[in-house]
């Protein structure tokens, strides 16, 4: 049994079956969340017949990734085992099946994370390759959060991160791969263990959560969390965003945009959404003009995206003046638009081209 990812609640209920005092389970999160340490020999304030129960009946379970790629502009992507069939270790690095990937993107004046939720995706995006790769299974609350604390701990005593002035991860993005809102509780736990004060104790504000707009548990996400959204929108007419975004036929874009006018974004809570300029087949002004009418009244944010060209992928990106001309077009219409910068594209680790490969594969192709 993993007791890494698991809330305050869950262990209270382990420390009831096991004859634990009730605050043997705080004492857990301290330890696990907040001193961050992975063995139960370390809880040194937990007593040594606990310690020892502890060891015969659960691990810790964080583990370190097993690759790391650096690019050119210091992004880092970074290569995880996840799910019971990997545990063992055994997997050969070609089964990509078995593997997540998380990108660190540094800045100036943050430090963001961007994590995987599932190992491939059922979403079937046309334009990605984690799309491509077809759904091999889900990841535990344990497995999401591995990915910030592994990451976190290689970094933080990095040069890179110090010369920046930041010494830690300060915003996790779920966007790398997988849909997150298919994998809803798993990630509606892991987030509690960020916010919570038994746990890492984050702002929401520094959290969020990205989704294609899957309506039932974007609502769930809605109601019972607090982080920033990002919806990905792509194309604002509905039958060429099917054609690159199947989902758009069982939750259509104007349902999500009606779903989220009912809630209220003038405060700390931001809703944006994400629209990769495809040459020629989302980047006119007719689909500028529709994106406005969409999102008119919403306060809201589009980032516009470069697409990241991969092998096999029947799509180009936009010129740079095209992507001026239809951001200025939104600016002027009253819809903040900004471009985003492309990190990381020399590793595979940007936007839509997280595969879950090693170095070695990723040079092959
Ligand atoms: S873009 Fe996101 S939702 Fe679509 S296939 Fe890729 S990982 Fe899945």
């Amino acid at each position: 049994m993993v007791l890494f990812g698991q809330t305050l609640e869950q262990l209270q209920v382990l420390c009831l079956d096991e004859g634990f005092p009730k605050f043997t389970a705080r004492q857990l999160c301290d330890w696990m969340y907040k001193k961050r340490v992975n063995d139960f020999d370390s809880m040194t304030n937990l007593s040594l017949k606990i310690r020892a129960r502890l060891n015969e009946i659960a691990t810790v379970g964080r583990t370190a990734p097993i690759d790391c790629q650096t690019s050119v502009d210091g992004t880092k992507k970074y290569l995880f085992s996840c799910g019971s069939e990997s545990s063992n270790n055994t997997q050969s690095l070609s089964d990509n099946t078995q593997f997540v990937e998380s990108v660190f993107i540094p800045t100036s004046d943050r430090a963001t994370l961007c994590i995987s939720c599932q190992r491939g995706c059922k979403m079937g995006c046309r334009f990605c390759v984690t799309g491509k790769q077809g759904f091999h299974g889900s990841l535990t609350a344990a497995d999401i959060l591995n990915q910030l604390f592994e990451v976190d701990a290689q970094v933080s005593p990095a040069q890179d991160v110090k010369q920046s002035g930041i010494q830690t991860i300060t915003n996790v993005v779920y966007m790398g791969m997988g849909e997150p809102m298919d994998n809803y509780e798993a990630v509606k736990q892991s987030v509690e263990v960020l916010t919570a004060d038994w746990g890492l104790g984050w702002s929401p504000q520094r959290i969020t959560v990205s989704t294609v707009g899957i309506i039932p548990t974007l609502r769930r996400l809605l109601d019972e969390m607090r982080c920033h959204v990002a919806v990905s929108l792509h194309n604002p007419f509905p039958e060429e965003r099917e054609e690159i975004m199947p989902v758009e036929r069982a939750y259509p874009i104007t349902d999500v945009i009606k779903l989220l006018r009912q809630y209220d974004w003038h405060g700390q809570r931001r809703i944006s959404f994400e629209y990769i300029m495809f040459r020629g087949q989302n980047d006119d002004i007719r689909h500028a003009a529709a994106l406005t009418s969409l999102l008119r009244g919403l306060p809201c944010r589009v980032n516009l995206i470069r697409f990241h060209t991969s092998p096999d992928m029947p799509f180009r990106t936009s010129s740079d003046i095209t992507i001026d001309n239809f951001c200025n077009y939104l600016n002027n219409h009253g819809i903040i638009c900004t471009i985003r910068a492309s990190r990381g594209e020399d590793i595979m680790a940007a936007c839509g081209l997280l595969a879950g490969k090693s170095k070695t594969e990723t040079s092959i192709e």
